[in-house]
């Protein structure tokens, strides 16, 4: 596939998470024991990179790795998912980005993330990706890589008429205005609305409330995820929240469903642009509470043939 056929553009982070489990997290300058260790593919760009391509959209990735093993097998993830890797780079700079996370045995967790490499991506990489960034049918950002680079492959599309979806994640308090003004599509989920307009979402109304004033700051449309309780949605066109429910499933592992979300999303704005967001929406949720039935992030993330055809 050369970048001209891309559909999909996610310029965001890939992370590599060493996942301990124990029966207790330890103390300062204790060791404990674990009973299980695995190695798994995260990041949120590169899950919402993942997902979309598991869709049946065409998919570029731009991101950078360290010139480590852990980059070196990102790297063949993306390959082995028909992630278009052209403009995933890497450099001996800093190690590829990690989060080393220990489970205990009530399912709590400690985590420390290192984004290493994923900082270093910058405007010269976005420049050498500009083709592809410009000629997409969709564009997708988060925050887990430096701010400013987001903002910058987001100004890119936009001025290229490619629509964009902004995911304001990991959470931040302050968010530079454009953020708003350059998305087309502003989802974000519960914690990360309260954090940006200091409203306490603890239920549909309050989340509704807290969309109006994204809304108002200029994006096209915004997305609140609500868990178990699917999402709800405001845009210029009809400002009245409208809350999309999910259907009741049960749930093993919901680690990574904001992330099956946003890239289900972004591969039905680019592959069915003509459906109603709110549909559009909809079948987000479905997708998201495939992915929240099996264990893991990109692995529990469902291929378009192991699901309804109705959803496409
Ligand atoms: P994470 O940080 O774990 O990726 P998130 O907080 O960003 O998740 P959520 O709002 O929890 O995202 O979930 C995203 C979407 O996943 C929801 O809008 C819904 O469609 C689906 N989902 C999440 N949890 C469940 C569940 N228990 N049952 C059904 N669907 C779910």
């Amino acid at each position: 596939m050369s970048s001209a056929d891309v559909t999909v553009v996610v310029v965001g982070s890939c992370m590599t998470d060493l996942v301990s489990q124990a029966p207790r997290l330890p103390k300062a300058g204790e060791t404990v024991h674990g009973h299980k260790f695995f190695i798994g593919f995260g990041g949120k760009g590169a899950n919402q990179c993942v997902q979309a391509s598991r869709l049946g959209a065409k998919t570029a990735m731009v991101c950078k790795l360290g010139q480590d093993v852990f980059g070196n097998n990102y790297l063949q993830n993306f390959k082995d998912q028909g992630v278009t890797t052209d403009f995933v780079s890497q450099t001996g700079e800093a190690a590829t980005g990690a989060a080393s996370i220990i489970v205990n045995d009530q399912g709590e967790n400690a985590i420390v993330i290192v984004a290493g490499a994923n900082l270093l991506l910058d405007v010269e990489d976005l420049k050498k990706a500009s083709l592809a960034i410009s000629t997409a049918r969709v564009l997708v950002c988060q925050l887990e890589i430096t701010p400013a680079v987001s903002l910058q492959a987001l100004k890119m599309a936009r001025n290229s008429g490619v629509r964009t979806i902004f995911n304001p994640a990991p959470a931040a308090a302050e968010l530079d205005p454009e953020f708003y003004s350059s998305s087309d599509v502003f989802c974000c989920n519960e914690s990360e609305a309260e954090l940006l307009t200091g409203f306490e979402v603890t239920d549909e109304e309050m989340a509704g409330k807290a969309a109006v004033v994204l809304l108002s700051r200029g994006c096209h449309s915004v997305i609140v995820t609500l868990g178990v309780k699917g999402c709800l949605m405001v845009s210029v066109q009809d400002a009245t929240p409208k809350h999309i429910p999910v259907g009741s499933v049960p749930a093993v592992d919901t680690t990574g469903a904001g992330d099956s979300f946003v890239g289900a999303l972004a591969f039905f704005m680019a592959h069915v642009p003509d459906l109603p967001l709110e549909e559009m929406a909809r079948r987000s949720n479905q997708i998201a509470a495939v992915s929240v039935q099996a264990a893991g992030t990109q692995t529990s993330y469902p291929s378009r043939d192991a699901l309804p055809h109705e959803l496409f």
